[in-house]
């Protein structure tokens, strides 16, 4: 695989080679940019992103002014080495119209990304939100508030109902029961400040 010393700015005219910017966490595709060579060695030595601006003709930082920084994890090179592929973590909506990506609002929600990542989404966006701003309504926030016993114990509670239906020929009655476990065991992990990434990465390590 291609590394940034395999790039070549000298296969367009301009200098100018598209930087693809994925969100790192989710997949998502936040947006879309150019970079000459100086703006991809500020993007490394600062691990923010830096563009070429073609409307500005400058050097542009995302979010120098509003400051939704892209935060560099991961830089990838295409086979033929012009085009750039930036995995990053979003400081906040990437598109300057406020959503959160450049893509419209259908790719910035849960749709666009893969049923596995929405495990993902589910723990960092919504089960997170209602930890640090609990509302009344929320069934969630009413969990952390009843604390770490209580959430294991509908872990527990929801493992005996898929054993349960497990034992039932009524799929959509297992689904939803699995459901309920995989929902509890986030909100478990969440409880206990461990992302279900590092929980993944223990099962990829077995595996290997
Ligand atoms: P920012 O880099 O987020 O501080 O935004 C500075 C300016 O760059 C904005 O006023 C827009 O003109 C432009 N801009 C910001 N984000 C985007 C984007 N995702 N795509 C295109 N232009 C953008
Ligand atoms: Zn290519
Ligand atoms: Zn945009
Ligand atoms: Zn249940």
């Amino acid at each position: 695989t291609n590394t940034v010393s395999d790039l070549d700015f000298s296969k367009s005219a301009d200098g100018l080679l598209p930087a693809v910017i994925q969100d790192a966490a989710t997949g998502k595709v936040l947006m879309v940019g150019y970079m000459n060579e100086e703006a991809l060695e500020k993007t490394q030595d600062e691990g923010t992103v830096t563009f070429f601006s073609r409307s500005k003709q400058r050097l542009w930082t995302k979010g120098e002014t509003s400051n939704n920084f892209l935060f560099v994890k991961e830089i990838l090179v295409d086979c033929d080495g012009d085009t750039i592929l930036i995995k990053a973590t979003p400081a906040g909506p990437t598109c300057h119209t406020g959503a959160d990506t450049c893509f419209g609002e259908k790719n910035s929600q849960d749709t666009r990304i893969g049923e596995a990542a929405f495990l993902n989404y589910l723990q960092k966006q919504v089960i997170r939100e209602r930890k640090i701003n609990p509302s009344d309504e929320s069934y969630t926030s009413s969990l952390f508030k009843r604390g770490i016993n209580k959430i294991a114990q509908k872990v527990g509670e929801e493992a005996v109902e898929v054993v349960i239906e497990a034992k039932d020929d009524d799929a959509d009655l297992f689904k939803g029961e699995v459901s309920d476990l995989l929902f509890h065991l986030l909100v478990l992990l969440e409880q206990k400040n461990i992302d279900l990434d590092e929980v993944i990465s223990v099962l990829r390590s077995r595996h290997s």
